[in-house]
């Protein structure tokens, strides 16, 4: 659809990525989208030879699994334009958001993994960037069944310290505990991040972090979750009972050195300004549908686009988009080149812009659909369903913003 970009700095070869991504994304990930969404138990979505595994072999063989890890381990990040991460996720979300999510959250504990001096760590960065097949896929297990918004709000309360925890006896942390069914590829993933208490005492910030392979003895899988929106990303829970971790993988063993890097916010920006991008793109996809279908849809004698009342609530959808759009851009550009202190308020501003105009927008295409905006058949419900869960992923927005107020 012609949804005109109008950034004027838009490199060549950010043209050229973007043009080759756009058809494997609407030809490959949004039709795949729609047949996982509709498949009624979420067990089906990561079976063997479901669609789920063409979009992340396409995904790979283009080599995006890498944009966000450096060269010396086989990564695309150094030199690559800003911009060009920003475009390819906005088409991402444009085409599905969760599987968007899903390619997004899989790269993380490699990314992290390649910032980390230990050769170990570097060789699996560099794994994952060789891989074409989806063998290596990540997640960020940082929810619990009784701590989510804790991880956000709970500061040193021991009342809310995480129920994961890691014990050091040796050479080896021992770790208990469960992490909760909403972490997205939970139940595909083969490393995670991980979340741990050290000093549960401290609450919140008795935290450690891990970057481990999840087929250690200890660690078992829950079902896949069954939910409203964004189907297609596999989600679900992680075991630990008297796991042994070797202590190398804890590559952040002590709760201050994690409370201070957790001080300048970049992981909270990092996340919420990754959704902000995919949100911005089903904003997009929402509003381009509306407006196609106005076109086409005669009512009254003329189409629905002829009539004013809905002309202004076109106008008015896309003025959100743009806005939306710009806002994340520019974030998103100021953040990539300054990694080490990003710009953490607007990262979540963004996050909340970004989801709650996906969802109104995607609810006021839903209107101009009448009712075959609420039927399976037309895209609009599950956009709608998509949007809607986006609020409360990587955190619930309204506590987000209480948190990232601290950044203001
Ligand atoms: C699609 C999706 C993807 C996700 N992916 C991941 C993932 O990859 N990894 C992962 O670990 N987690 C993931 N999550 C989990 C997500 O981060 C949590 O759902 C979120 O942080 C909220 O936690 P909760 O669901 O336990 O709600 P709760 O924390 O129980 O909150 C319930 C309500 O109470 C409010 N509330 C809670 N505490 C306070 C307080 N102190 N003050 C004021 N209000 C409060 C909240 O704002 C909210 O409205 C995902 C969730 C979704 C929906």
């Amino acid at each position: 659809m012609n949804h005109r970009n109008i950034d004027i700095n838009i490199s060549k070869e950010t043209s050229a990525m973007l043009k080759e991504v756009t058809p494997f994304s609407m030809q490959v990930v949004r039709p795949a989208g729609i047949a996982l969404d509709r498949l009624p138990d979420p067990a089906q979505v990561i079976a063997p030879g479901s669609q789920l595994w063409d979009v992340i072999r396409g995904f790979r063989q283009m080599g995006l699994h890498t944009l966000y890890l450096p060269k010396h381990v086989g990564g695309l990040a150094d030199g690559l334009d800003p911009m060009a991460t920003i475009l390819l996720n906005e088409q991402m979300g444009y085409a599905d958001a969760g599987l968007a999510i899903s390619m997004g959250v899989s790269c993380m504990p490699f990314a992290l993994a390649a910032m980390i001096p230990d050769p170990g760590l570097q060789q699996l960065a560099r794994d994952f960037c060789e891989d074409k097949e989806g063998r290596l896929i990540g997640c960020w297990a940082i929810t619990e069944p009784d701590h989510g918004t804790d991880w956000f709000l709970g500061g040193a309360n021991p009342k809310c310290a995480p129920g994961v925890v890691a014990e050091l006896k040796g050479d080896e942390y021992i770790i208990n505990g469960e992490k909760s069914a909403w972490v997205s590829n939970g139940t595909i993933a083969t490393h995670a991040v991980l979340h741990v208490a050290l000093d549960p005492s401290r609450g919140m910030q008795g935290q450690g972090l891990a970057i481990l392979p999840l087929d250690l003895p200890g660690i078992s899988r829950g079902k896949p979750l069954d939910k409203m929106g964004q189907r297609p990303l596999n989600q679900g829970s992680i075991l630990f009972q008297e796991a042994r971790v070797p202590k190398k993988y804890m590559v952040i063993p002590h709760p201050d050195f994690m409370n201070e890097a957790a001080k300048g916010g970049s992981g909270l920006a990092t996340v919420n300004g990754g959704t902000a991008i995919i949100m911005a793109g089903l904003a997009r996809a929402a509003f381009d549908e509306a407006l196609q279908y106005a076109k086409k849809r005669i009512q009254g004698g003329a189409t629905l686009f002829e009539h004013a009342p809905i002309k202004l609530k076109l106008l008015r959808m896309f003025s959100q988009v743009e806005a939306v759009r710009a806002a994340v851009r520019r974030m998103g550009l100021y953040n990539r080149q300054n990694p080490a202190a990003p710009a953490v308020a607007h990262a979540v501003a963004a996050k909340c812009l970004a989801t709650e105009t996906a969802t109104q927008v995607a609810s006021d295409a839903m209107q101009i659909f009448g009712g075959y905006g609420l039927a399976k058949e037309f895209p609009i419900e599950k956009m709608f369903r998509d949007a809607r869960t986006s609020m409360i992923e990587d955190g619930v927005n309204d506590a987000l913003a209480i948190k990232a107020a601290e950044f203001l």
